[in-house]
């Protein structure tokens, strides 16, 4: 039985934010979801495929090839009366930002539930966006959770919220709060629950033509004003304490602001706001906040989120007080914050001297040997890139080859000593920008991209170069498996977990259907052949793919663990 179902209602557990996000789902009765995986959700994603292994949970869940599809399935459950999730890391959001931004116009009926995880400090991600600004982009209510305890409540109540106001909930997590562990009181999970809904046919509500979205238009905004009372009246936005200074915090930052607060012993100097329920703003509690304090500090991570926010509320209640945060310089808006970081902050308006937390001596141990990221020894990537690499530099190209790269872990050849990763922007970026070098340049081109990025963004932008006859050469690394994230399946993946039973759709019959006549597919340990083939490709003049087949090692691996288990 899966862990999250081991223990009775009432028992505590020690659980990562991402795994109580999935117990909360379903002790609200989730019954579609889906997503795309990405660190830091990835965890999410993982749990709902095992519990939806388990028969007695009647979670229907599926790793889709991206997450704007991930969310068309999840938004076609909510609108036939089902409640529903997805999840994606935080750049996931903007692949799904096309459907995101309409979706909030037609709404939902039953709960739908949108998780982004954020990756504040980049610990895996290509940017440190700031997700907050979707939920006032779309007009969507956001819960913000700092503990596996309110992650598991929160994502119950964004259930209730969502079929309150007919309206997606956007959960917002950083790597802090999905990575953190805590204990989680259980709740009880509903023993009847709907699996099968009934699509109610309304043209004014579900086809967003210009007619009927202005209509939706105005009806978003009317919902999402509710939604301000329901942020007003939430048990996840408090204040805590009495005091001169007033504090605002919401995420893992609010985490850091309790403890300064408990460290420093200021409890009766500070009024603290705590927030959860984080969009729309709950502009009375923040009124409450400024009226009765001499000056509030906001702490939070990225952008100016709430700190703008509450710019506007004293500007409208005609509020002098000095609001302090990354305006006035004393938080910064890149990276994670840390507790010292905050303590100081708030000893220094407190004016306090904060006693430096003890920190162990380490002098006596020599210095650590600096451990770049690389690809796991024996990883098949090495072969691929070798060969290519001979193939190159046989034919004299390897000098004037441009190597556009893109998401997955042959990303970290541009490391040396394989240093073939030139150009990222994102998901299938390699192919377009191939496209865009070939045009711009003389040079050779050779872009490379795994099986699962293929699937995920690579299949119009290879379209594209097809119909635009773009020269270059296409490497397609299937390794069987999305490895960075996890070892998750795609549609390609002939290597699957068990009880993974959905139909194959192979990549070089993708590649062809796309257009592509100049198809090579190698197995990258046989070198002279794989050199042979690469070299053929970056000759033929045309717009040639490789297609690169060798199992990730370490998947291989774990799933030969599992079997003899
Ligand atoms: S996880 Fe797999 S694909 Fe990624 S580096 Fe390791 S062996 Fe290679």
């Amino acid at each position: 039985m899966h862990f999250l179902l081991g223990k009775p209602p009432g028992d505590r557990l020690l659980l990562m934010g991402n795994e109580a996000i999935c117990r909360g789902a379903l002790e609200a009765g989730v019954a579609v979801a889906s997503a795309y995986p990405g660190t830091p959700s990835s965890e999410i994603s993982n749990n709902l495929f095992a519990l939806s292994q388990e028969a007695g949970n009647r979670l229907y869940f599926e790793f889709s090839v991206n997450e704007k599809v991930a969310m068309e399935v999840a938004a076609a459950a909510g609108a036939a009366g089902l409640r529903s999730l997805t999840c994606m890391k935080h750049v996931g959001l903007n692949v799904a930002s096309d459907v995101l931004l309409t979706l909030a116009y037609v709404g939902t009926e039953g709960g739908m539930v949108i998780v982004t995880a954020d990756d504040p400090a980049m610990h895996s991600s290509q940017n440190e966006q700031d997700n907050r600004l979707y939920a006032r982009f779309a007009n969507l209510p956001m819960l913000e959770p700092t503990t596996p305890q309110e992650a598991k409540d929160m994502t119950a109540a964004a259930f209730e919220i969502s079929e309150a106001l007919k309206l997606p909930v956007i959960l917002r997590t950083t790597t802090r709060t999905s990575h953190m562990r805590g204990p989680v009181t259980l709740g009880p999970i509903p023993a009847e629950k709907r699996t099968r809904g009934a699509f109610q046919a309304d043209y004014m509500r579900w086809i967003p033509v210009p007619l009927t979205a202005k209509i939706r238009h105005g009806i978003l905004l009317e919902q999402i004003e509710k939604g301000r009372d329901l942020a007003e009246a939430s048990p996840f936005n408090r204040i805590e304490g009495t005091g001169p200074l007033g504090i605002l915090a919401s995420g893992a930052a609010a985490c850091y602001v309790a403890d300064a607060i408990r460290e420093l012993g200021a409890e009766d100097e500070v009024t603290f706001l705590r927030l959860g329920f984080t969009f729309p703003p709950a502009r009375n509690l923040f009124r409450r906040l400024l009226a009765g304090t001499e000056r509030v500090l906001v702490v939070e991570e990225l952008e100016p989120f709430q700190e703008e926010a509450l710019r506007l509320v004293a500007q409208e209640a005609g509020l002098a007080t000095p609001i302090l945060g990354k305006g006035t310089g004393h938080f910064t808006r890149l990276n994670e914050y840390s507790p010292a970081e905050v303590t100081r902050v708030i000893a220094e308006l407190l004016g306090r001297d904060p006693a430096p937390p003890e920190q162990p001596d380490f002098s006596e141990l020599p210095e650590l040997p600096l451990r770049p990221p690389s690809l796991c020894p024996g990883c098949p990537h090495h072969a691929t890139f070798t060969a290519a690499r001979t193939a190159l530099e046989e034919l004299g190209l390897a000098e004037r080859t441009i190597y556009p790269a893109d998401i997955g872990c042959y990303t970290l050849a541009v490391l040396p000593p394989i240093q073939m990763s030139d150009y990222l922007l994102c998901m299938g970026s390699s192919i377009g920008t191939s496209a865009g070098f070939s045009v711009a340049t003389d040079q050779n081109v050779v872009a490379f991209i795994g099986d699962s990025t293929f699937f995920h963004a690579g299949i119009p932008s290879l379209i594209n170069a097809v119909h635009n006859r773009h020269r270059f050469c296409l490497v397609i690394l299937d390794n069987s498996t999305t490895a960075m994230t996890g070892h998750q399946p795609h549609p390609g993946a002939t290597l699957t977990p068990p009880g993974y039973d959905r139909a194959v759709v192979p990549i070089e019959r993708v590649v062809r259907a796309c257009g592509v006549d100049m198809v090579k597919r190698i197995d990258p340990y046989r070198t002279e052949e794989a050199v042979a083939a690469f070299k053929e490709a970056f000759t033929s003049g045309a717009l040639s793919v490789v297609i690169a087949e060798a199992p990730c090692l370490l998947y291989k691996k774990k799933l030969a663990g599992r079997a003899k288990a």
